[in-house]
């Protein structure tokens, strides 16, 4: 029987009912809400209609949301582009109930803070907070380039650090260096994640550089704040949910959040992040049910009047032998349509020729539609080799698909 819509967490239903309340009450929603009956119950949240960022961000713009004590942090929600929509969260920033479920770091740690600061991207400072609770010692690194590398890994080496946190496509290149230039990281015992899926680069890495380093992840999003942790026992897309987050798997496997925070701000109810996924039991043998999550659903993009999505070509492009990471670069030109670039980079044991033989497989039949608009006209596919892919500056975060309008 897969979990509905259930929670062992003391005044659940109030909270729920709470939340309904604030939605009702504001005016650009009062329609989606007008037919939902009061919650008798929990379950009764399957008849309350999912929401999506453009109603959060219409609720949040109405009720601008104040904490009960202590600062109100603002923090933006999703979207690399565009004027910055606003989520928020209270000091301490929810962490007190990850720290209870989530155990990488104690008093003897060293850890660095590897997410980016500032720009209103919340990872570094819930870390802070987080760092607080276990009582480590931190190093509050941030964003680095690529020419700093060398000598923050050589203090990492002096220094030795425990614990180092970031996101994926962030980790991946400094670790990648570190195994280049041979710097050793022995006392490295945990590296944290949040804001990505794991990069399987890291696992080729790692034990070569830092062999005593297990990886701990964190989930969720700006809107919803973390929703879940794993642990190295579980597998690296596999979740263990907060008590606080009420979770349901909605039609075609998507993903809708409830929060259950007793002094929570955003009002979270049922709302959709984008994500998909299915409950199973975890590797790691804990109790009850986890959330595994098979990733976004919103990936796909018109491309010359076809669909085409792009997990599924960023996949079918990285079972290539010799291909580490790739990405779709979409270009709309006012003057000659869109043109895709396929980014790639390569691995360690890339042999040449590679771009001209994924370029040769995209042609193929493989890809079905897209292949069809590429034989009408070849120019709009280039599939090109790079050192690194297009990350979004503030965050870190490297997409699957990037989309650019020239004039
Ligand atoms: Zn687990």
């Amino acid at each position: 029987m897969t979990p509905q819509f259930a929670s062992t967490v003391p005044d659940a239903l109030d909270t729920a009912r709470a939340t309904l309340a604030k939605l009702r009450s504001v005016p650009a929603l009062a329609d989606r809400y007008a037919d939902v009956m009061a919650l008798d119950s929990l379950e009764d949240l399957i008849h309350v209609p999912v929401m999506v960022k453009d109603d959060l961000n219409a609720a949040l713009d109405h009720l601008k949301p104040k904490a009960h004590r202590g600062a109100t942090w603002t923090f933006q929600s999703g979207g690399s582009t565009g004027s910055p929509k606003l989520g928020y969260a209270p000091t301490g920033l929810y962490m007190n109930e990850v720290y209870e479920q989530w155990k990488p770091l104690g008093p003897d740690d060293l850890f660095v803070n590897g997410w980016g600061a500032g720009k209103l991207w919340g990872a570094h400072y819930l870390m802070g907070c987080y760092a607080d609770l276990a009582g480590c010692t931190g190093i509050g690194l941030g964003a680095v380039n690529r020419n700093e590398y060398d000598v923050w890994l050589e203090f990492f080496a002096e220094r030795k650090v425990t614990s180092f946190g970031g996101t994926p496509s962030v980790l991946r290149p400094i670790i990648g260096r570190a195994r280049e230039i041979g710097i050793k990281l022995p006392e490295l015992r945990s590296v944290l994640y949040l804001g990505e899926e794991w990069n399987p680069g890291l696992d080729e890495d790692l034990p070569l550089v830092a062999p005593n380093a297990k990886r701990w992840g964190l989930f969720g999003s700006t809107e919803t704040w973390v929703a879940g942790t794993n642990t190295p026992e579980c597998a690296a897309d596999t979740w263990h949910l907060l008590p606080s987050q009420l979770v349901h798997v909605g039609e075609n496997q998507m993903l809708d959040f409830t929060s259950l925070k007793p002094h929570g701000l955003n009002p979270v109810l049922r709302y959709q992040t984008g994500d998909a996924g299915e409950w199973v039991t975890c590797t790691c043998r804990e109790s009850g049910p986890a959330l595994r999550v098979l990733g976004r659903r919103d990936g796909e993009v018109k491309f010359r009047g076809l669909l085409l999505n792009a997990d599924t070509l960023t996949a079918e492009v990285c079972a290539h032998s010799g291909v580490s990471q790739a990405q779709l670069v979409l270009t709309e030109y006012a003057s000659r349509g869109s043109t895709l670039e396929v980014l790639i980079v390569p691995s360690r044991d890339a042999v040449a020729g590679l771009a001209e033989r994924v370029r040769d497989h995209i042609l193929g039949s493989a890809f079905g539609g897209p292949s069809t608009a590429f034989h009408r006209d070849p120019e709009a596919l280039v599939v090109r080799l790079v050192e690194e892919l297009i990350s979004n500056e503030r965050t870190g975060k490297t997409s699957k698909l990037v989309q650019r309008r020239e004039p």
